[in-house]
């Protein structure tokens, strides 16, 4: 599967904006700046939700939320991520 980088779109057409403000003092490259924040409004949003770090802490507890990790068969599988949060559990600070 593919990964993308996702920006928030506020973000980025802030920066664009005050780009557009501060340094676009010719026409040609307001017309430029303006075209990019019709660019960045039109483009489709991504259904997608940020990743939660975190890590098991004492191997029990889950840094982010605190649940106390599920003990199963198939332990390796299923505390990759934290059943109460979500978080994936790859050492972040949660
Ligand atoms: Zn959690």
């Amino acid at each position: 599967m593919p990964e993308f980088d996702l920006l928030p779109r506020g973000v980025l057409q802030g920066t664009v904006e005050r780009m557009l403000l501060d340094r676009a003092t010719q026409p040609e490259s307001r017309a430029l700046l303006e075209e990019v924040l019709r660019v960045i409004k039109g483009m489709p949003a991504a259904n997608a939700v940020q990743v939660v770090h975190a890590h098991w802490r004492s191997d029990t507890w889950c840094s982010h939320c605190g649940a106390v990790k599920l003990y199963s068969p198939d332990n390796r599988k299923s505390n990759l991520f934290c059943h109460m949060c979500a978080a994936k559990m790859d050492g972040g600070e949660g």
